[in-house]
């Protein structure tokens, strides 16, 4: 086969010589399977040895130009480059009875080697040998052989609907009615198994026939009930999912909140940053505040003007709203916000923390130091000059943390 034309010769060759010689009766019938690559044939042969040779002898006689050698193993098959082996996958690995799962799913595993078995056995003497052989495996494994036989039985009986052979004489028509008898799953009720199935598929199946009383439901609905169980979670997945669950816990979000239980609430900003226009800066919160919050450095915003004032308290934010809001109310002259409201007919001021001093354990020089962050704002802002409220600018703060350090 030097020539790149010779393989597609060989096919014609050989496609029209295994039509006019071997796919034709009697020997079609023994062929189980059949697959040629180019002058490589491989044969499952349904028929026996005798006829195998005579067959082997008719092939040779068909050509003078071909000349067929070959190889017989009821084991493995040697097959263009590869080699197929009957299959010794069934072995004794299986699941032991003594394992903690439930019953269901042992009595699964026998039943689907069993099937497995009915399937690949064209005679009923091999399936027979296999249902031995897999009986001896499961025994070792612990099984009940009471419980293996119930299944053995149960296959068996299905072996001409349900569970057909593949390969084999008139496997096709066996296929065929096994389809129409197949029990479909498409009105499954489908669920994850737990260990409240039984008791659910008990009522589900007590109270059955009360749906069929239904005339509209009557013609959709089958006799009985079918179930399909889904795997619950693994210990590793409810583990995980626990991990999971603990990340996707939503993390509020920085910045100042409301209380929600106070009269100050409606007086913070709901924003999540805030932009002074005239500073061009914008304020990202570092922390997660409220109106309870102590010991912060806050801005007081007109969101009418974007005017805004710089302050700050030892005690709870919602108390220097307080008052503020009540020096305005009285008109207080040396309150800044009242001052504001003056030249501002539209004047709204929202609160905002700039930055929390937490209190050290030792008490120290917290209220100097919260001074300090006051003042290093009102710099960084600009507050005293327009449109900062905050006037002069002292920085008696520096120097009272420099004596308090001292
Ligand atoms: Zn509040
Ligand atoms: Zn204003």
């Amino acid at each position: 086969m030097g020539a790149s034309c010779a393989s597609f010769y060989a096919n014609v060759v050989l496609h029209k010589w295994e039509h006019t010689f071997v796919l034709i009766p009697p020997w079609k019938q023994y062929i189980l399977f059949y697959r040629r690559y180019l002058d490589d044939i491989c044969i499952l042969w349904g028929g026996s040895q005798d006829e195998l040779r005579q067959f082997f002898c008719y092939i040779n006689s068909t050509t003078n130009f071909l000349q067929f050698t070959h190889t017989v193993d009821p084991h493995e098959l040697h097959y263009l480059d590869i080699t197929l082996y009957k299959d010794y996958t069934q072995n004794v690995f299986h699941l032991h009875f003594e394992s903690a799962h439930p019953l269901y799913q042992k009595r699964g595993i026998i039943k689907g080697q069993l099937i497995r078995a009915s399937r690949i056995c064209s005679t009923q003497e091999e399936f027979e040998l296999e249902v031995e052989t897999l009986q001896a495996l499961f025994l070792e494994r612990g099984y009940p052989l009471e419980l293996f036989r119930t299944l053995a039985g149960e296959v068996s009986s299905l072996r001409n609907s349900l569970y057909p052979p593949i390969l084999g004489k008139g496997s096709e028509a066996l296929i065929n009615s096994a389809s129409n008898t197949l029990v479909h799953h498409t009105n499954s009720f489908a669920y994850t198994y737990s260990s409240n199935s039984k008791e659910m598929e008990e009522i589900i199946m007590h109270h059955w026939p009360v749906l069929a009383l239904f005339e509209e439901l009557k013609d959709f609905i089958p006799p009985k009930p079918s179930f399909v169980r889904k795997r619950g979670a693994n210990f590793k997945e409810i583990f995980e999912r626990k991990h999971d669950s603990k990340k996707k816990v939503k993390q509020p979000r920085l910045g100042t909140h409301r209380c929600g239980s106070c009269a100050q609430c409606h007086a913070i900003s709901n924003e999540s940053s805030l932009y002074i226009p005239s500073r061009n800066f914008r304020v990202h919160p570092t922390g997660f505040y409220t109106c309870a919050t102590k010991g912060v450095v806050y801005l007081g915003l007109c969101t009418t003007c974007q005017s805004f004032y710089v302050g700050k308290t030892e005690r709870e934010l919602r108390k220097r709203i307080y008052e503020h809001l009540y020096d305005m109310a009285k008109k207080k002259e040396t309150n800044a916000f009242f001052k504001h409201s003056l030249s501002c007919p539209g004047l709204n001021i929202k609160f905002t923390v700039l930055e929390q001093v937490e209190l050290d354990a030792r008490g120290g020089d917290w209220e100097s130091t919260l001074g300090y962050r006051e003042l290093l704002w009102q710099l960084r802002l600009d507050a005293g000059r327009s449109p900062g409220l905050n006037g002069t600018i002292s920085i008696k703060p520096v120097l009272k943390l420099r004596r308090a350090r001292l």
